[in-house]
């Protein structure tokens, strides 16, 4: 068996220090576990997370499309460019939790 590297030998190391992590769920603190190589590994604890987050995602990229499209409308947005600008700054924040754009 060859030798590894020391970077080698320290990821290897590393890897197997965590076996278990949050629920991708940002309202969830339930753990996954690290089920081995093999299939796809967790991101929830349960299929509604799953299906809470998803929902949850999806929610959010329409408020963003909705908020964004307001801004064709000159009455809108000249009046409420500051409210549209919040909403969607609160909006991007809020998907981080999700998963990003
Ligand atoms: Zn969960």
């Amino acid at each position: 068996m060859a030798p590894l590297n020391t970077a080698t030998t320290l990821a290897l190391r590393r890897s197997g220090d965590r076996v278990a992590a949050r629920c991708m769920n940002p309202d969830c603190s339930n753990q996954c576990r690290f089920s081995g190589s093999k299939g796809r590994p967790a991101r929830f604890c349960s299929d509604l997370c799953r299906r809470i987050f998803a929902r949850n995602r999806e929610r959010i990229l329409a408020d963003l499309a909705t908020i964004d499209s307001a801004w064709d409308d000159p009455e809108i947005a000249t009046g409420r460019s500051n409210e549209l600008r919040t909403a969607r700054a609160r909006s991007v924040w809020m998907l981080d939790r999700y998963g990003g754009a």
